[in-house]
Order: C-alpha cells, then structure tokens, then sequence
C-alpha cells in the first residue's frame, strides 16, 4: 500500500480511563508543538474500545485539559467505537493475503501451551496451533496475525536510536477478540495507517508494543511511521510520577492557579532542551520544538521548581490578559467584581509577587471586602497606642485631598512624618495592617490609591477604634 503523504501528521490517542495525566499531557504537547512547528496536522483519537473502563466523564475531562492547555486538534475527535467497521475491513484483507488466520483454542488450551513454553525456559507464548489449518470465522474465533518466525524487528527510535527485537520472542498474537473489538497494537496500526499518521511519539511504555505494530504495517504492507518514544516522567524520588508525589491530573493544576502557558512550558522542558533556555512563550516553543533534542533520559517532576515558573510567566503576562482567568479564583472567594478595569489595576499591584491566580486572588481579597480582618500577630505588633496619634493626624491629612493620588498621598504621610517625628516605616506598617489586615503588600501608596478615599479613612478609623479598644 501506498501513502503519498509528504506533510506531518501526528496524533494524541488518550484512553479515556480517567484525567489527564500530567505525562500524557507532555506527550500530547510534544506531539501538537512538533506538527505546529512543521506546519503539519494533529489529530485527536479517543481510545475507548476497553468499554469497561471507558467514561463520557473521562472523555470530557481530557478535551476540557485539552482546551486548558490551549492544545487544538486539525483532525477529530475520532472514537476508536465508532471504527469497528473499518478495522474488520483490514482483517478480511489480512486473511485473505494469508497474513493473519482464525484461531479457535480456548483459554484452557492457550494457558496449557503457555506452562509449557515456561517450563522449556522460554517466554510464554501462542505456539501457533491454528497457524496452517485455514480456519473460517467460525464464533468464538480470534483472529491472529502470522508473525514472522525468525530474523528480526527494529524499531528505528528517533529518541532512544535502533532497538532490536528477536522475531521468535514475538507470537502469533491476536488483532481482533471473539467479540470482534480490535486489540490496541491493532487498531492503533489501522487508525495510524488511514489516518495518514506518519509520526509516532508516545512514551516509552509502549515500547513493547511498537515491534508488534511495526509487523502489523508490514503485514499491510504500509511505510513505517517515525516513531519516537519519550521516557516516563518521574517523581523525586525517580519512580513513575505519580498521586503519592502530588498532584498528577492536568486539571488540579488549573484549579490550584497556574497558567497554561506555564504548564505547557515546564512539561516541554522536562523531556526537551534548546540549550539551557528555561522560560519560553508558546510561540518560541512553537518556533524551535524539534524531536532532536527530546532527551533520553527522565525528567524528574518539581513542583517547587513549575511554582517559580509560574511566577515567571505571571510575572510576563500583561495584566489585562490575566483579568478574565483571575475572576474565577476571585469567585472561589465569594467575590464577584463587574468592573474589569479594577481588576486590572488589583492585578497591576499584585503580578509581581504572585505565584499563583489563587494566591494573587488571596492577595487580592483586601481590596474588595467590606470588612477586613486582621492578623493577629499583624495587629498585636502595629495596632499599638503609640501610633495612634499619627493615624488620627492621617485621617485628617486624607479627609482633606481633592485628589487620592499616590502623589499626593505620598505628600500626606510626609506632613504627618514631620509632625509626629516619626520614620515612614513607623508609620506605614500601622497603615498597611489598617488597610490589608497583613504586614505584607504592595506599597502602601498604591494600596491606598487604588482602595480609595472613602475605604482608607473608614479603615483608618476603624483602626483607631481597634486600638481605643484594645488600650
Ligand atoms: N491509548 C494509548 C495510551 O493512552 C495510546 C498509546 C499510543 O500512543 O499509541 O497509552
């Protein structure tokens, strides 16, 4: 068969068993970044042919971490269930040429037989009993490919470089159950194959897997795809990166706060390099994604070190692009705020030290309360008697600004620097647990602006109160 096909084509082919995997995402990512760059395609295949294990919810939580992740497909979402026909077609065909055959050995049988390759010393394996009968569909039949008995099979990795199987470690396995759904090494050759795909990249679990399909195209008669197989990623403590070192799904990492383009970032970065680059736009990664330089060896999952890359690309996206994804987190919080320029103006005053959307909604939360609490320790060392004198004269000094600019709120708290002879941190410290109900902030002058006139005095006097009652 021929596939005149001189464009990339690369896929994403999820089992739809649960969320998505912080490791299939990467695999998805590497997958998508190499068909942009190549100007190619990317096509979405749901594998849900294990009924069992296959959920509409599971399906729906891979396309919404998908979209998160701003991951678009040019081809799909195709649905390996609705392919029955098409996988049947090409058994017909391989009986027909005399590559695959129908195979009526019961379990027992298949069991027995492989006892017995055990108890020779050999790997358990089909000893191709059905191989030459010539056996029609009758029911209960399997259907097996007729594998080569000799020689061998090289996956050509564009990764991990030739791997070499033995033919006679491979039996006669099967491409389509009794109840006639495809096995996965076989459907996945079919759908590669008439989906035009002609690049592979998948992690490195399927290795064993890939020798098998790789006999299947040339059972078909079909070029190889390139494959390319992406080592696992790990946890710290170099075992398969999983629940028992955090959180793992895609979609927890939306929910806790952090930016898609930061995830895309920190996930490509830790299976690929472009010399020791660390922080990259999606566009750069577009620009210079290539499969060369995926790397051979794990990368080891650090949350500490995808947090400071958050902060970074917080840190680098304007503040009016972070409005829209911040209003969800504010809402968490019980703070629901129409006027999206405020928002912005919060956000300009807080992206520079948050390392999260959720930690700058927490952050956030002062500005737009009615009544702010204060931290105990916060209000024990500040809310003191000796200030209190310098908040009144404060008050006064604000009560009587035309105009709450930083300028002029700056001019403020000089006066009363002067009269009360006291330094502006001795001040300002009271002021921000005033206003924030925290020791730390952005800067009392931003904050005060931005909160206004009439919310500054009212928590000034608050304070005032607070401390009258406390003496
Ligand atoms: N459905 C398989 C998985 O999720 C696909 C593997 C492949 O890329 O061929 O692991």
């Amino acid at each position: 068969m021929e596939i005149k096909n001189e464009m990339i084509v690369t896929r994403f082919p999820p089992s739809p068993t649960g969320y998505l995997h912080v490791g299939n995402a990467r695999t998805a990512i590497f997958n998508w970044l190499y068909a942009r760059h190549m100007k190619g395609k990317f096509v979405l295949r749901i594998e849900d042919t294990d009924a069992k294990r296959s959920t509409q919810e599971a399906i729906d939580a891979i396309f919404e971490a998908l979209e998160w992740l701003g991951i678009d497909w040019d081809e799909g979402p195709y649905y390996q269930t609705q392919r029955l026909e098409i996988y049947n077609s090409y058994i017909e065909r391989l009986i027909e040429t005399g590559e695959a055959y129908y195979c009526t050995c019961s379990p027992e049988e298949i069991e027995t037989m492989r006892q017995k390759a055990m108890t020779s010393g050999g790997k358990p394996k089909y000893d191709g009993t059905c191989r030459n009968k010539e056996l029609s569909n009758i029911e209960g039949a399997v259907v097996r490919l007729k594998a080569p008995l000799s020689g061998t099979t090289i996956i050509e990795d564009v990764i991990k470089g030739n791997i070499v199987f033995q033919n006679e470690e491979l039996d006669d396995f099967i491409l389509c159950r009794s109840d006639g759904i495809p096995t996965y090494n076989y459907a996945v050759v079919i759908d590669d194959m008439t989906m035009l795909v002609n690049t592979v990249i998948r992690g490195d679990d399927h290795v064993m897997n890939t020798p098998k399909q790789i006999l299947i195209y040339k059972a078909l008669d079909c070029p190889l795809p390139v494959f390319g197989h992406v080592p696992m990623v790990l946890g710290t403590d170099k075992s398969r990166f999983s629940k028992r070192h955090g959180a793992v799904s895609v979609s927890a990492y939306k929910d806790m706060g952090y930016l898609p383009d930061a995830m895309l970032n920190y996930l490509v970065r830790l299976g690929w390099s472009h010399g020791d680059q660390e922080f990259f736009t999606r566009q750069e990664l577009i620009d210079v994604f290539d499969l060369e330089h995926i790397g051979r060896s794990a990368g080891v999952f650090d949350p500490e070190k995808l947090l400071s890359l958050n902060a970074d690309h917080i840190r680098a996206t304007l503040p009016d692009e972070l409005v829209a994804p911040l209003k969800p987190f504010l809402k968490s919080h019980g703070i629901e705020v129409k006027d999206s320029d405020l928002i912005k103006k919060v956000i300009e005053t807080l992206h520079a030290r948050s390392k999260t959307l959720e930690e700058m909604a927490e952050n956030a939360l002062f500005y737009f309360v009615d009544d702010i609490g204060y931290e105990e320790k916060a209000a024990k060392k500040f809310l003191k008697p000796a200030v209190l004198e310098a908040l009144r004269l404060l008050i006064d000094q604000f009560e009587i600004l035309d105009n709450f600019s930083e300028e002029n709120l700056e001019s403020a708290f000089k006066a009363v620097m002067d009269q009360t002879g006291l330094k502006l941190g001795k001040i300002a410290q009271p002021v921000r647990v005033a206003l924030t109900g925290k020791t730390a902030s952005p800067g009392i002058f931003e904050v005060s602006a931005l909160l206004g006139q009439d919310k500054v005095i009212s928590r000034l006097k608050k304070a005032t109160r607070y401390i009258e009652d406390k003496g």
